[in-house]
């Protein structure tokens, strides 16, 4: 009885194998790469069962300021898959990108089917992108060379669970046309995400139902997406980028402001100089706050995603009640 249990499926597997590769098995999971935690969360999503993406920027990296490592360009140059936001988000990864060969499908999801895009602001309290005195309206500001990269639009597209199921569509296409003999099980999983996501953006409008007519002042100016979806009120930012550290001129000119915005809340972000909130906010009445847009302080996986979005939603509750 032993023995036959153990043949039949090792018969059954060479059989497969012999049918429809000469090499490997046909169930064996592509290497695929992602660049940053939130779309790596979704990927690991849809791979759920079949096999683990790879990160780039992992840890408590960010991707504004990440500089690739050997072992990365090493994973990028096994890989038959690599999913990145584009250019406006990961700049580091364009030129390794467009050095890989013709073996690696890249995916720039900035362009995936049914994404929304948001312009970037500027100007007023949120921080000029190159030029302190232009202003939003002028006509023909240039955004070619600004800090956040090359790309008109927020790169920031994840913090919209409806641009993160937009992304899904995408991940699971390109998965199913890659490795079309585990199509099932990332169509499945795509379907799972699809309800999570769903619930989860249910979830955070009844978070912040409570808080959200209430300004407050942002780090980086990276949620626009999360504002739109959700009607909270940011009333500015302290640096359009987290590449420039912003001078003692800017803290001291949104100190000012502060009263004026009437925003009650001031948030740093994990990764840079906290020290400069506590600047903006001394002597007044407002409060601090932590957000975390880039999941900076999350453990990578498929709970990433849920976990950022809650955490950005309950530190809005948190520090504006
Ligand atoms: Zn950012």
């Amino acid at each position: 009885m032993t023995m036959v249990k153990t043949i039949l499926p090792l018969a059954a597997s060479l059989l497969f194998s012999g049918l429809f590769s000469g090499t490997a098995l046909a169930a064996d999971p592509p290497n695929v790469v992602v660049s940053i935690k939130p779309i790596h969360s979704l990927v690991a999503a849809i791979m759920e069962g079949v096999g683990t993406p790879d990160l780039i920027v992992d840890g408590a990296a960010s991707p504004h300021t990440y500089a690739l490592k050997p072992s990365n360009a090493r994973a990028l140059q096994g890989a038959k898959v690599v999913f990145w936001v584009g250019p406006g988000m990961e700049a580091f990864l364009e030129k390794p990108l467009s050095a890989l060969g013709a073996n690696a499908l890249v995916v720039e999801l900035d362009k995936a089917p049914g994404i929304a895009k948001l312009k970037f602001r500027e100007g007023g309290p949120f921080e000029a992108h190159d030029d302190g005195d232009e202003h939003a309206e002028s006509a023909g500001h240039d955004h070619d060379d600004h800090d956040h990269g090359h790309e008109e639009f927020d790169t920031h597209l994840w913090l919209d669970p409806h641009n993160a199921k937009a992304m899904a569509a995408e991940i699971t296409t390109t998965l199913v046309a890659a490795d079309p003999a585990n199509a099932l099980t990332y169509e499945a999983n795509q379907k799972a995400l699809d309800d999570r996501l769903d619930a989860l953006d249910a979830e955070i409008v009844a978070t912040v139902a409570p808080v959200k007519d209430k300004p407050f002042i942002v780090f980086h100016d990276a949620y626009q997406y999360f504002e739109r979806r959700y009607g909270v009120h940011v009333a500015g930012s302290i640096t359009v980028s987290p590449e420039t550290i912003p001078g003692a001129e800017r803290v001291s000119e949104i100190h000012g402001k502060l009263a004026d915005l009437g925003a009650t809340c001031v948030f740093a972000e994990p990764q840079f100089e906290p020290k400069l909130v506590n600047v903006v906010i001394e002597g007044t009445s407002a409060k601090s706050g932590v957000l975390d847009p880039e999941a900076a302080t999350l453990p990578q996986g498929p709970d990433l995603y849920f976990d950022l979005m809650r955490g950005i939603a309950s530190s809005l509750k948190t520090c504006l009640s």
